[in-house]
């Protein structure tokens, strides 16, 4: 699904450059459900951008797919991210002046369906979010964890290859991160390909594999007993 080799990524501070990150290395399947972590700064949510065609690699190989993520225009980056990746952030990204099932059909806006058609599969993706009863509500009239939940469907409902969701429990308690990681849980067991970045290391203990970004390099990638929740 998705291959990267020896990819390289520096940001420009003033005169200097930092290198962040050195040579990455990872190949992730179909239905894999992985988590990345590592220590604040270490490059998670860099890594998390190039993946999700958000940012640009320095150097280095980037394949989603098969298709080689190279030189893109920003049309051919957003065609890219629409058809095969979905988000999920820790501050959930709503729009605050739509209800909860219009930031689920957003997406579906910009792929031109018809509005009838958007209204029902966002109602199919708030269900299966356990949000229906929700739909007609404002982002400000939600918890935490209903917010992500809207998030999540939002990003399920172009029916991505793969998840992309950056500390999507940074923001939320213990009883809704269990909430929401056994969601993610029930998606992957679907067959959808998840890749969660996360400091939090119960989280990581959520998923099926764990990488370990350290010094700009994946320091460990192993594949675990997952904490079924
Ligand atoms: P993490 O998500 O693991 O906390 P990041 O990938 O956000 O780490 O950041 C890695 C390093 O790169 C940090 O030192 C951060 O300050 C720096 N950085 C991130 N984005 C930028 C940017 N757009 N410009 C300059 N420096 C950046
Ligand atoms: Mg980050």
């Amino acid at each position: 699904m998705l291959v990267i080799k020896d990819l390289h990524k520096s940001y420009d501070i003033g005169h200097n450059k930092l290198h962040v990150l050195k040579g990455i290395n990872l190949e992730i399947g179909e239905g894999e459900f992985v988590s990345i972590m590592g220590s604040s700064g270490s490059g998670k949510s860099t890594l998390l951008n190039i993946i999700g065609i958000l940012d640009e690699k320095d150097s280095g190989i980037y394949e989603l797919d098969g298709i080689p993520i190279e030189h893109l225009t920003e049309t051919k980056a957003a065609e890219y991210r629409s058809k095969f990746l979905g988000f999920v952030f820790q501050s959930f990204n709503l729009i605050g002046y739509k209800t909860a099932l219009e930031n689920v059909a957003l997406p579906l806006y910009y792929q031109d369906v018809p509005r009838k058609e958007r209204n029902q599969r966002a109602m199919e993706y708030l269900e299966k979010v356990g949000l229906a009863q929700w739909a007609n509500h404002l982002p400000n009239e939600l918890s935490g964890g209903q917010k992500q939940r809207v998030a999540i469907a939002r990003a399920l409902i172009t029916n991505p290859k793969v998840i992309l969701a950056d500390e999507p429990t940074g923001a939320l308690d213990s009883q809704t991160t269990h909430d929401i990681m056994k969601l993610l849980q029930d998606i992957n067991n679907e067959g959808k390909t998840i890749i969660v970045v996360t400091h939090e290391p119960d989280v990581a203990a959520q998923t099926k594999r764990n990488v370990h970004l350290r010094d700009g390099v994946i320091e460990t990638d192993e594949y675990i007993q997952q904490v079924v929740l």
